[in-house]
């Protein structure tokens, strides 16, 4: 296992950055909510993100799903197995977590796609990674009110198009907003850095996912944490003008 690198991007908010994916443990005294957890391979590296930020599995109070995707998803069934902890994301959401729909496409697909040698390493990271699982989150239900009542009082905010219920997830008195697959600033399979949409081959819908992304510009905040890439310092707006771009 490579150890995760964790950040302290604000007050009680630690960015984790896996080999190809990211999450983010957020403490409220012992408490802490984890939101998405990498790939099946993550398992190790999310263990040791939370011990990094001096908690054990025991005070996880609840995990929130930025969209059901495999590299977001893929440790939970492991990491949860036994634990009534509520995995909570958007109703749209929670059904693809069970899967009862799947809105993913293969790392075969995405390979067809683009011969190029880094789709090709991105490729075999995922199936390395145990990417090619189709299992889901069987406890994933709807989150109800808002802010939700677990630690860091996110406050989510529904974003279809990478995936039809794909979810972000505001802290206004942290001044962070995670961003999920909506908004990264990277990707193994490019070179290019900062604020950017994924290729449109990884996005259920792209169109509608410009469009979501509206929303965000009138947050308050200046942290952006993406599910690919490095966090992001500066106005929402900004971020969201140069992924349209
Ligand atoms: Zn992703």
């Amino acid at each position: 296992m490579s150890t995760p690198t964790v950040t302290e991007v604000a007050d009680g908010v630690h960015f984790v950055q896996g080999k190809a994916v990211n999450w983010t443990l957020i403490t409220d005294g012992d408490a802490f909510t984890l939101v998405d957890g990498g790939y099946p391979g993550d398992h190790d590296a999310v263990l040791s993100s939370i011990a990094q930020v001096g908690r054990t599995l025991d005070q996880l109070a609840a995990v929130l799903v930025t969209h059901a995707h495999v590299d977001h998803i893929g440790s939970l069934p492991t990491l949860l197995d036994g634990r009534d902890v509520p995995v909570l994301t958007s109703a749209t959401e929670a059904r693809h977590a069970r899967r009862e729909f799947l809105e993913q496409a293969t790392p075969l697909q995405v390979a067809a796609a683009s011969w190029r040698p880094r789709v090709l390493r991105w490729s075999l990271h995922v199936v390395s990674a145990g990417g090619t699982t189709k299992a889901g989150v069987p406890q994933a239900t709807a989150f109800a009110e808002t802010p939700l009542d677990v630690p860091g009082r996110p406050v989510p905010i529904v974003t279809p198009g990478h995936t039809s219920g794909h979810t972000c997830y505001h802290l206004p008195d942290a001044g962070v907003l995670i961003t999920g697959d909506a908004l990264v600033t990277g990707h193994a399979t490019v070179a290019r850095t900062g604020p950017q949409l994924l290729a449109g081959m990884f996005h259920h819908d792209a169109a509608e996912n410009r469009r979501s992304l509206l929303q965000l510009g009138s947050l308050s905040g200046d942290v952006l944490l993406p599910g690919h890439g490095e966090a992001w310092h500066g106005s929402y707006a900004d971020a969201v003008e140069q992924a349209l771009a």
